[in-house]
């Protein structure tokens, strides 16, 4: 069985980050969406929370989970035997970084993989940041991220 590995932080989950998941679950047997822990990073979201929201936009794909990780990514996916790490790729603007931390992570784990997958050009614009950014502002999300997530943050933001 092939397993993938997508980490993030996903806060919040959008449109562009299901468009690798839809297509990451397609080509391996079960795709993990694993939530890691950003120390750089200040969320909006709790990790739960983060959690069931992607559970719930995924509920349509059969061979998806969503986890939790608080340890190393390459530990985690070492321990699956055989998985690889998939990762979306916008732009250039994304490339310097991951392949800065995709080199990282293979020299930790020289058996682990990372496999890029480019999301489709209708939302390569997308981020996480941009979201919380235009509707902190007003402006309408709601085609940019699945209907559940964009309750969320409409209830977060109160
Ligand atoms: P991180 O903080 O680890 O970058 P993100 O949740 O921001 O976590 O992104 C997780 C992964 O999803 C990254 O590989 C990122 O490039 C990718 N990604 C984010 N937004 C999009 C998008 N609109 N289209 C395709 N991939 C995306």
């Amino acid at each position: 069985m092939k397993i993938a590995v997508y980490p993030g932080s996903f806060d919040p989950l959008t449109n562009g980050h299901l468009d690798i998941i839809e297509r990451a679950s397609s080509v391996f047997d079960k795709l993990i969406v694993a939530i890691s822990i950003n120390t750089t990073k200040k969320t909006m979201f709790t990790l739960e929370e983060r959690k069931a929201m992607i559970e719930v936009a995924v509920e349509p794909i059969k061979n998806v989970e969503v986890v939790i990780i608080d340890g190393l990514l390459v530990d985690y996916v070492k321990s699956l035997k055989d998985a690889v790490i998939v990762r979306g790729l916008r732009a250039i603007s994304d490339f310097e970084m991951e392949f800065q931390m995709a080199l990282m992570n293979r020299d930790l784990a020289p058996e682990v993989e990372t496999m890029f997958l480019m999301t489709t050009h209708r939302l390569s614009f997308l981020s996480s940041t941009m979201i919380k950014e235009v509707d902190k502002f007003g402006g309408d999300i709601s085609g940019y991220v699945p209907p559940n997530v964009y309750i969320a943050m409409k209830e977060k933001r109160g």
